[in-house]
């Protein structure tokens, strides 16, 4: 009889296998099977057994009850206690729910914990007086033994003392594409790969000794491809001897490819192919691991590209994709083969570099990834420029900890985009210092929203032909209980970096039009307020809802608000941008365009935007004795009039700049000749 089970699997394992095995050997409608407690309770039939005996399962189970005799039963309890070791194959009289009784040949095999415990006892039970599949234990039934061995969809084969095969299935001639006559006879050589052999051939012997096996091994068919195959060695016994070994093999090569698929998708982005953020936060652990044992230096790498996002808004996904599938190439070729690139967000990627000397090897890759960088990207015909931003952390000098490094790294790119991009930089103690103090501000701007530190100054704009003051800007001052009065470059930036100017910037928005309409309601209803827009506001999605409830709550008319938004922001995201500005141009507020000259945008560009008006920034004015300022800034005001836009001149301080900018076409401006930002009331009294 078959020996299935053996003690090396787990109780689950050989659980499993158990009922697996009756399942299918019970398609041919022979042989019983239940299992069961030491103590003899029912834990499980199949549907043979039902047939056998006549008991469902549940009452099976439920009644427990008796299947023989009991003069019988003692007789078997005895064979089993004096087999307590091994597999028990007894002849008994079975007893029928009917009370009829059936001779029968059955195998019982404990079924041991980790200990060798018993916790169950598998039992087969072929009833001979069917005497249908005594067919295991009589070589001459050969057609049923086919017909077991041929409908299995298992590769079946049963090697001899020889280990040469005596017997095949088709299953395995499919799988092998060997006939039949071109296995048997021939060792396991013929199709198991060579390193895979000696396992192969070690389970084998044990088999031999009677103790089954599962396992993963490799064989090779006909024409050499490779197969992973799951190998089950099961001992033949013939009544009490051990004349070969059974295999039973399935190909689970399709099985693993896509277990190996799902793996990979788990740990890599689809769009560039490289390991995602948690493959390399696994993998850097393990560099740090390694590095820290050896005393070695490791790097990450921090990267971001440049520009990315404007080509990505401006000309869709597809051609964005593209892009970061033709930079995530370039950067793979500029690391070793023992390096790491991932990528782990939008257009941020990381990079690992293990073994290193010193922070000077990082600095040529990170060199070396810029210059790759620099290059053109050509997309559909169309050609683009991109850079990179790179910040570079050095462990242990920077951090112990991947999140540390990563975190540190990210700080020096930061600063890195700070300073105009396209280049890297190292995290030194210089930058600790300031990350500190970025976070004490970013700590510290949280109260001052808590504890209202923030006031709004205004500074008036004159139209110089009339003399009158045709509007005000309202800009912030953080009044910082230590440091006294903070002017918004030290904070803003900071602000805008984290999310905090989202809420400062509603403050701002919320009291600048809460004083319009106060100065409105005293009769200045063509003074117009001017509130700074930061880009990150305008990446905000409900920004026209949230403007124009202020607008509703304070009162102020849309027609005396200006927005004011940098060049930069406006080329950063033109599409969405664009949507937004012309909703709150719908609305009836005017957009301005601050510091205009210091960005990149040209009036051709600009003429998209629903604007109104130019800042002309302050340092085209600086220095307007100069013919060249001078040119410029004439120019820029022919070109805004000609475009219907009007033009304020931003930082006026001296005599001769007012004086002077009149004669270049411009009357609108603002600057400390006429005033300072000054506190409303300031304000009120120069209105008067
Ligand atoms: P900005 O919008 O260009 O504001 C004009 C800046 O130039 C103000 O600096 C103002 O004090 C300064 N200024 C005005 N006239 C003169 C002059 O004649 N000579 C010189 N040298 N400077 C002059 P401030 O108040 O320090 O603001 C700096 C920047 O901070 C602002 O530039 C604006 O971009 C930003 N900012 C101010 N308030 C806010 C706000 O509420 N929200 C946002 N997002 N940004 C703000
Ligand atoms: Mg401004
Ligand atoms: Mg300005």
């Amino acid at each position: 009889m078959l020996q299935p089970f053996v003690n090396e699997f787990s109780m689950d394992d050989q659980y499993k296998f158990a009922i697996n095995l009756v399942e299918t050997l019970s398609q041919y409608g022979d042989i019983s099977f239940m299992l069961c407690e030491p103590g003899g309770g029912i834990l499980h039939v199949n549907s043979t057994f039902e047939r056998t005996f006549g008991w469902t399962a549940q009452e099976a189970i439920a009644y427990n009850p008796a299947l023989c005799d009991e003069e019988e039963a003692a007789r078997f309890l005895n064979i089993l206690s004096e087999q307590r070791y091994s597999v028990a194959n007894v002849e008994i009289i079975r007893k029928r729910k009917d009370g009829s009784c059936f001779q029968a040949k059955e195998s019982v095999t404990p079924i041991r914990n980790e200990k060798g415990e018993v916790l169950a006892y598998a039992c087969f039970t072929l009833d001979l007086s069917e005497n249908t599949l005594n067919v295991l234990s009589k070589s001459d039934d050969e057609e049923s033994f086919r017909a077991l061995f041929d409908s299995n969809p298992d590769a079946v084969f049963s090697l001899g003392l020889d280990c040469c095969l005596t017997s095949a299935n088709s299953a395995l001639e499919k799988m092998t594409g060997y006939k039949q006559d071109q296995l048997i006879g021939k060792t396991l050589d013929h199709f198991v790969v060579p390193r895979a052999r000696e396992v192969v051939i070690d389970r084998y012997q044990d088999a031999l000794k009677g103790i089954s096996s599962q396992f993963e091994t490799m064989m090779y068919s006909k024409d050499g491809e490779h197969l992973l195959v799951q190998l089950v060695t099961l001992p033949i016994t013939i009544e009490g001897q051990v004349k070969g070994v059974y295999c039973i093999a399935r190909n689970v090569t399709e099985q693993k490819k896509t277990e190996d698929k799902v793996t990979h998708m788990a740990y890599h982005d689809a769009l560039t192919n490289l390991p995602n953020r948690r493959k390399f936060h696994e993998h850097t652990q393990q560099i740090l691991f390694f590095a820290a044992k050896n005393n070695e230096k490791a790097a990450v790498l921090m990267i971001d590209l440049d520009g990315f996002s404007a080509i990505n808004d401006a000309y869709g996904h597809t051609i964005g994709d593209t892009v970061l599938q033709i930079a995530a190439k370039r950067m793979q070729n500029c690391i070793r083969d023992i390096d790491m690139i991932a990528r782990i967000g939008g257009d941020e990627f990381t990079i690992t570099l293990p073994h290193i000397t010193e922070a000077d090897h990082a600095v040529k890759v990170a060199d070396r990834i810029l210059y790759e960088l620099n290059k053109p990207f050509y997309v559909r015909g169309l050609k683009f420029e991109v850079s990179g931003s790179v910040g570079i952390a050095i462990f242990p000098d920077d951090g112990h900890t991947t999140d540390i490094l990563l975190r540190h790294a990210d700080t020096a790119m930061y600063r890195v985009k700070e300073n105009g991009k396209n280049s890297f930089g190292l995290y030194s103690g210089e930058m600790r210092q300031t990350a500190t103090f970025r976070q004490r501000i970013e700590r510290e701007l949280l109260n001052a929203i808590k504890y209202n530190q923030f006031v709004l100054h205004y500074q008036p704009q004159f139209d110089v032909t009339s003399g009158k003051i045709v509007g005000v800007e309202s800009l912030i001052r953080w009044i910082h209980p230590e440091r006294g009065i903070v002017y918004p470059g030290e904070f803003i930036p900071i602000a805008e970096q984290s999310d905090l100017i989202v809420p400062i910037g509603e403050w701002v928005l919320r009291t600048a039009c809460m004083q319009g309409k106060m100065w409105y309601d005293s009769g200045h209803h063509n003074l117009r307020m001017a509130v700074n827009l930061s880009a990150r506001q305008l990446q905000q999605d409900c920004l026209v809802e949230r403007i124009s409830a202020i607008l509703q709550e304070t009162g102020l008319p849309p027609s005396s608000l200006d927005l004011e938004i940098t060049e930069s922001v406006a080329i950063q995201n033109p599409e969405t941008v664009i949507q937004k500005l012309k909703a709150l141009a719908d609305l009836g507020i005017q957009i301005s365009v601050d510091d205009f000259g210091t960005g990149f945008s040209s009036l051709s560009y600009l003429k998209l935007l629903p604007i109104h008006k130019l800042k002309i920034d302050r340092t085209f004015i600086s220095d307007i004795a100069n013919q060249t300022d001078a040119a410029i800034v004439s120019s820029i005001v022919a070109l805004a009039h000609n475009l219907n836009l009007e033009v304020v001149v931003e930082g006026v301080e001296t005599t001769f700049q007012r004086e002077w900018l009149p004669k270049l076409g411009c009357s609108m401006m603002q600057g400390f000749f006429f005033s300072k930002p000054v506190p409303p009331d300031h304000i009120s009294n120069l209105l008067k």
